[in-house]
């Protein structure tokens, strides 16, 4: 069952300690046309509407070369989450789980993660198919699909390698 911020049953929340700055940055944000979590699919599909990445400067310039890859993965910050949840029920039915072993937005730090199909880059703009964040959730990076990536420099043992699984 989606959630908004509510505590269920058998839910356990902690005291949140203070957070530490990362330094993380927004890069961007994503449009969709999803404005309440009830109604946000709970993952992404490649079928799935179109939505609108907009990086921001200065980080436009790092989307040179991404329009070859067919997938990409997109990184983002569920920042209307709940962070203090250490058990959680996600069917609201009196039992919980770890929250390490749910893909829940609630997390003490709440990074959504999609493989989205790349629909087009065109100047600071980014489409894809296959997310499940609401509109105008902060982007956090863009990277290559694993699986469609071969590392640029030359290989090392141990290297991941195309093909792998
Ligand atoms: N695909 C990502 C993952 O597996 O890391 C996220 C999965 S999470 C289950 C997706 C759900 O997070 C949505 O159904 C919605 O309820 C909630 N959600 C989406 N955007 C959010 C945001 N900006 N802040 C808080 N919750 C959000």
């Amino acid at each position: 069952m989606v959630r908004e911020n509510e505590i269920r049953e058998a839910e356990v929340a902690v005291e949140m300690p203070p957070t530490t700055d990362a330094g993380l940055i927004f890069i961007g944000r994503i449009y969709t046309p999803w404005t309440s979590r009830m109604e946000t699919p709970r993952q992404g599909r490649t079928d799935g509407p179109v939505c609108r990445i907009e990086i921001f400067e200065p980080w436009v310039a790092a989307l040179d070369s991404l329009g070859q890859f067919e997938r990409i993965e997109v990184l983002y910050w569920l920042h209307l989450s709940r962070r203090d949840l250490v058990m959680q029920s996600p069917a609201n039915d009196g039992t919980a789980r770890g929250t390490f072993s749910l893909r829940s937005p609630a997390r003490p730090n709440p990074i959504g993660t999609s493989i989205a199909q790349l629909v087009g880059v065109e100047g600071s703009v980014v489409t894809v198919r296959g997310l499940d964040c609401l509109n105008g959730t902060p982007l956090l990076d863009l990277k290559p699909d694993r699986g469609l990536f071969t590392p640029i420099a030359p290989s090392q043992p141990g290297d991941f390698q195309v093909g792998d699984p």
